[in-house]
Order: structure tokens, then C-alpha cells, then sequence
């Protein structure tokens, strides 16, 4: 059998078998087996000694045959072979191979100087018979194999650079990357058939607007003919605008997805290179390979990264003439294709106030999709698609879970579901609860819960009665936003914190953003009513209150002395920083009521605290003893708290207001 075996063996077989011995190394071993004793046959090691040595033990002896110095450096000594049998020269005359007596050189070393030399031998042989003087010669010899290498090194060097970095440049250190030769390509990653996007209408949840829009898009991108044959033009273009994380990248990703076309998908901001006139050519580059391939989509991500307004902020933006000449491209390739060429560009941004008004006109981007945070159906549909892939218990409720999260995007949303997931299973749960998404949506509004920060207890006092102060007024102000959790557990940047839970509404009352500055200045003016005098915990506090009375009194025309005006800029046209749109005094007028209105907000605040001290008081207690309390324990000790007579509206998710440490004052 095993001789059928090895006969059956394939010619391949054989080869490779033949290949893993390679005969040339027994050659190489034998050949070196042969001329090294021939090459070293005569070899000895040469002993390296000082004159002193060689003065007493060698030339005393009169042993020495010859001498030969060696670039005016080194000496050489030659003993006579009758000397062999000398122990003292035995070891140096004695061949490493072979037998006999070594030839040398047997002794070297260092003459220091041909003159110090010569003086010393002419000194020892004083007196000698010039037969009897040791023969001196003077040789000179190079190293050729050093001598070539001080040369060859560099040059192999530098040409080993070379190439590494022609191949760096050439490829641009990856594939599709920057390179000296396709610097003026087009970055834009195309997804096809073979790469195309799998997302649906169906992962995009909500936005039932505009989905409408979007789907005309794919309609017309799977039947042209039924949209031509009237004679009507598709958009070319069309802009997606919202705040971050409302769905725009992941609804233009569903429109390619259902067309099923190719789709160029590229930033704003990769478009902008350090070098003049790339941004251009990439735009070029970019139609070029779109218009191989209609029907198709291109996808410009924040196009306000190119797409800002020109001539803003020329005065001291050095960027701006290539981002101009970039948009300039932009526009002129828009205008250089016809409307149903089958190329559809849509672009998203969160700004776009700050779009050129050309980039916007008929022709160009003009279809606008306007996206806002989803309301309660929405995050309850979002929650509903972010939940299919996790494993949930009975205890979850979707609308509750929706009405637990006004102000949240869908990517909040997302990231919720994944938390609450990352949650369950550091607990080793099966399933994901209830308690893990209320803990995940903590977490993604105020940061990771840091209990072993340290906080001595008089500092913890200043942060329960903080919070309790927060938790106070705003329980007891009608038009703030229901308190429902109060904690002085460390989270994130924040000390201490206070949830509220906004309610979705449009409009803002005067009343309302009054009540609201005394909720936030309230964590301050508890401090004051107990301790008298305040701590540095109140930063982020302020900073809000700051913001919000400079609006009231400059947006939204809430004052009386400034009257019904807002210098609010819509169009984003205006820089502030550099010209005011008021005169001086109206600046200082404006400072002065911003100071009175936050004055009397603080006033009206430390009163409602001194008329309810003994309040304060116990739930400060609480919150020291319990760390975390809840919208109940207010109610025990505040009773019901006041119906509210006016709606307010959803602040975005910022809704917690917290005690900050003085460490965390990253901003003056
Ligand atoms: P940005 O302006 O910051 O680029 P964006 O508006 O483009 O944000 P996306 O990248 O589309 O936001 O969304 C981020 C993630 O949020 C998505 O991957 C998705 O998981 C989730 N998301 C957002 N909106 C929705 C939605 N309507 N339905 C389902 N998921 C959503």
C-alpha cells in the first residue's frame, strides 16, 4: 500500500519535495570546511601589549625577527621562529589551524608617535652591531572593505529613503489616499451594487415629511420615464438641514439604499486642502466620476465646511479665497449638468443660515428639508427601531420611555438603546429592564456616575443644600419644568445635579424664562441663606443664566427699555465680535438691564428660600442621607406642587441643572 502510495505521488508533488531541500548549502558547508583551515592555516591570534612589556619580556630577549609599522599607528612584531618553544611566546606562534609555527604578526602595539618610537628603539639597541639592530619597516595599508562601506552606506541610504517615499507619496501611505499625484482627486467613497447601502425607509423612523420628499427621488431614480414623459424636472439638488444627530446622513443613506444606484459619498470639509486650487479640482473630479455613472447619487456631508457664505469674515479668515474658489466650482458644476441627467446631489449641514444664497436658488439646492428633534410619536418610533436587534423584558413601555426623553436626537436615542444594553450586561442580566434604560438615559444626559470621587462632608453639605435649592424653587415656580430627580452623587462634570422634565411646546412665555433664571440661581442663593457666603460651584449656573437673560433682553424683546427690537441674525451675516448692530449706549444700556434682571431674579429667588428654610432644610437633610431623591420625597415634604397655568417648551436635552467643581472651570 505504502509503495502504491509514494508511485502515486503527483510530478508537482515531487517538485515541491525537491524544493524544500536545496543541495547548495551542503556545497556551502563543505566548500567552507575546506578553505577555512586553508585560509587560517597560518593564523595565531596577535597579542596586544604595551612598549614596557615588549621592552622587558620581548627585546631583552633579543627574540624579535622584525618590525613593521603600520600607518605610522601601530607596530607589528615578528618573533623568530626559533622562539616557538618559549612559553611565553608559545601562545601567539601557535597556528588556530594546522601545525608549525605561525607566521605573524605575533605582538602590536600603539607607537604613538614615529619620532617617540624611533627615539625609544634607538635608545634600547644603543650600542648594538648594526647586523644585530631589528629591522624596521614602514607599511601603509587600507581597510578597502570599511573604506567602500563609509561610502556605499550613505548612498544606499539615501536611495533606500527614496524609494519609501516615492512608493508613500505615489500611494498616498494606503489605498485612495492623499497622494502628490491624485491630490486633486475627488476623496468621495463610492458605494455600488457590490458595496451599496443596506439601510431603508424602514431604519429611518419619524421623519414621515420627509420621507416624502426623498422618496419623489427614488421614484424617479427607479422609472425616469413616468416623471419625463410629462415634462417635469427632477431637483437636482436637494439640502438636508437639522440639528446634529436627527437622522440626515442615515436618510440620504435610505434614499440610496431603496434607489438601489451608485452613491458618492464625501465630507464638505474633505474637499478643503492646505493647497490652493485642490478643493476646485476635487469638485471637478467629483462630477467627472458621477456623470460615468448615472443614475446616480452624490452625497455631500456638512457642506457648510465649502458652502459658507463668501466674502464673510474675509477680513481676517485666511482660508477663505480657497473655500470661495472650491464653492465657485461647486456652483458652476451644478449649473453644468441638466436637471434629469440622472445625477441627484444631496447635501446635509446643521447651519444653514450660513449658506451662500447662491448655493440655495432654484437650480442648485433647491429642495429644502428642514429635520428637528423628534417629537414624543417620533422617539417612541426611533426607540421602537433601535430596539429591534436588543433583547428587552416585559418592563419596557415605549411611550414611557419616549415621554422620558424630550430633547433628544435620534442619535441620543441610539445611544441610549446601546448603553441600556452595555448596562444589562454588566449586570449579567438576560434581558435588558426598565432600570437600565432609565440609568443608560442618566448617563447619556450627565455623564458617568463617580462615586469614589473624593468630597469632604462639609463640601457634600454646600452640594445638598445646592441642589435641594434648585429642587426647591422650581418645584414651588409654576412654569418651571417639573423636578422629577435630585442627586448629589458626582457625575460627570457636575457635583451634584437636578432633573427636569420639559415639556414639548413652541413657545416661550416672558413669565416662563423669569421663573426659569430664579430656578437656576437658586442652587447660589441657598448657599447664601445658609452658609453665608457662596462657593464657586455655581459656574455652570451662571453661565446659562448669563445666556438666557442676554437673550430675553436682546432677542426676544422682553424689556422695556429696549423695547420691542432683537438684534438676533438669522441669516448669520453679522459678526457680533466685530461690529455691534447698536450703538454704545444701547450696549450699556442693554448690560444694565441684563445686570437688573438677574439681580431681581436672585432677589426673588433668596426669598422664596427664606420663606421656605425649614423645607431647604429637610431635604437637604434627605439628600445627604439618601444621596438620590425623587419627585415623591419632594411631594412629602413641599406637598403637591402648583398646577401649571402655562405650558412651557422643550429645552434641548440640557436639562439638568448641577453644581459644578472649581477644577471643572475650563472657561472663564
Ligand atoms: P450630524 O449632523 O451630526 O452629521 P446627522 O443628522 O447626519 O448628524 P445621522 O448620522 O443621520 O445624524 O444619525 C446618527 C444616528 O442616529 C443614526 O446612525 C441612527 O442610528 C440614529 N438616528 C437618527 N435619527 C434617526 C431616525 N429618525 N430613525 C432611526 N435612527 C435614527
Amino acid at each position: 500500500m505504502e509503495n502504491n502510495n509514494s508511485d502515486n505521488k503527483s510530478p508537482q508533488a515531487d517538485s515541491r519535495h525537491q524544493k524544500r531541500f536545496n543541495w547548495y548549502w551542503v556545497y556551502l558547508v563543505i566548500l567552507l570546511l575546506l578553505l577555512i583551515p586553508n585560509l587560517f592555516h597560518s593564523y595565531s591570534p596577535v597579542k596586544e601589549i604595551t612598549w614596557q612589556e615588549f621592552e622587558k619580556s620581548i627585546l631583552s630577549k633579543k627574540a624579535v625577527d622584525h618590525i613593521e609599522v603600520v600607518n605610522n599607528e601601530t607596530a607589528q612584531v615578528y618573533i623568530k621562529k626559533e622562539f616557538a618553544g618559549d612559553p611565553y611566546f608559545k601562545e601567539v606562534m601557535t597556528p588556530i589551524f594546522g601545525k608549525g609555527v605561525s607566521d605573524g604578526p605575533h605582538f602590536r602595539f600603539e607607537i604613538g608617535s614615529v619620532d617617540a618610537f624611533e627615539r625609544k628603539m634607538d635608545e634600547v639597541q644603543k650600542g648594538f652591531p648594526a647586523t644585530e639592530k631589528i629591522p624596521v619597516t614602514y607599511i601603509r595599508r587600507s581597510n578597502w572593505l570599511m573604506d567602500m562601506l563609509v561610502w556605499l552606506i550613505p548612498v544606499f541610504l539615501i536611495i533606500f529613503l527614496w524609494q519609501l517615499l516615492s512608493r508613500r507619496l505615489l500611494t498616498g501611505g494606503g489605498i485612495g489616499g492623499p497622494s502628490i499625484f491624485n491630490f486633486g482627486k475627488s476623496t468621495a467613497r463610492l458605494m455600488n451594487w457590490e458595496n451599496k447601502s443596506t439601510i431603508t425607509f424602514d431604519d429611518v423612523a419619524g421623519l414621515e415629511e420627509a420621507k416624502v420628499e426623498v422618496k419623489e427621488i427614488v421614484d424617479f431614480l427607479k422609472d425616469p420615464d413616468s416623471y419625463t414623459r410629462l415634462g417635469a424636472k427632477i431637483p437636482k439638488g436637494m439640502i438636508i438641514v437639522g440639528p446634529p444627530g436627527t437622522g440626515k446622513t442615515l436618510l440620504v443613506k435610505a434614499v440610496a439604499g431603496e434607489a438601489g444606484v451608485p452613491f458618492f459619498s464625501i465630507s464638505g470639509s474633505e474637499f478643503v486642502e492646505m493647497f490652493v486650487g485642490v478643493g476646485a479640482s476635487r469638485v471637478r473630479d467629483l462630477f467627472r466620476q458621477a456623470k460615468e455613472k448615472v443614475p446616480c447619487i452624490v452625497f455631500i456631508d456638512e457642506i457648510d465646511a465649502v458652502g459658507r457664505s463668501r466674502g464673510r469674515n474675509a477680513l481676517y479668515s485666511g482660508a477663505n479665497d480657497e473655500r470661495e474658489s472650491t464653492l465657485n466650482q461647486l456652483l458652476t458644476e451644478m449649473d453644468g449638468f441638466s436637471p434629469n441627467s440622472g445625477v441627484i446631489v444631496l447635501a446635509a449641514t446643521n447651519r444653514a443660515d450660513m449658506l451662500d444664497p447662491a448655493l440655495l436658488r432654484p437650480g442648485r439646492f433647491d429642495r429644502h428639508i428642514y429635520l428637528e428633534l423628534p417629537n414624543l410619536h417620533e422617539r417612541k418610533a426611533i426607540f421602537g427601531v433601535h430596539m429591534r436587534p436588543l433583547v428587552i423584558d416585559s418592563s419596557i413601555n415605549l411611550d414611557f420611555l419616549a415621554s422620558q426623553t424630550p430633547g433628544f436626537s435620534g442619535a441620543d436615542i441610539a445611544n441610549i438603546c446601546n448603553e441600556a444594553a452595555l448596562i444589562a450586561a454588566r449586570r449579567k442580566k438576560d434581558a435588558i429592564g426598565r432600570i437600565d434604560f432609565l440609568d443608560a438615559i442618566d448617563r447619556v444626559v450627565a455623564g458617568l456616575e463617580k462615586k469614589s470621587k473624593i468630597i469632604s462632608p462639609g463640601e457634600k453639605e454646600i452640594i445638598a443644600y445646592h441642589e435641594a435649592g434648585h429642587a426647591i424653587v422650581s418645584w414651588l415656580l409654576e412654569k418651571v419644568d417639573p423636578v422629577v430627580k435630585v442627586s448629589i452623587i458626582p457625575r460627570g462634570k457636575s457635583l451634584g445635579a437636578a432633573w427636569y422634565l420639559p415639556e414639548e411646546k413652541q413657545l416661550h412665555s416672558q413669565s416662563a424664562f423669569n421663573e426659569r433664571l430664579c430656578a437656576t440661581l437658586a442652587g447660589r442663593a441657598a448657599e447664601e441663606l445658609i452658609f453665608g457666603e457662596v462657593s464657586s460651584g455655581a459656574l455652570d449656573d451662571l453661565e446659562k443664566v448669563t445666556k438666557e437673560a442676554y437673550m430675553m433682553v436682546m432677542y426676544y424683546g422682553f424689556n422695556k427699555k429696549i423695547g420691542n427690537l432683537s438684534f438676533y441674525d438669522s441669516t448669520g451675516q453679522q459678526n457680533m465680535g466685530i461690529q455691534k448692530p447698536y450703538s454704545e449706549e444701547t450696549g450699556r444700556l442693554i448690560d444694565e438691564e441684563v445686570r437688573q434682571l438677574v439681580a431681581g431674579s436672585y432677589n426673588k429667588t433668596l426669598e422664596i428660600l427664606r420663606n421656605n428654610k425649614d423645607s431647604l432644610v429637610r431635604i437637604a437633610g434627605l439628600l445627604l442621607e439618601k444621596e438620590v431623591i425623587y419627585k415623591e420625597d419632594l411631594e412629602a415634604v413641599l406637598g403637591k406642587r402648583p398646577e401649571k397655568r402655562e405650558s412651557e417648551p422643550a429645552q434641548d436635552k440640557k436639562i439638568i441643572t448641577g453644581i459644578v467643581p472649581f477644577n471643572s472651570m475650563d472657561h472663564p
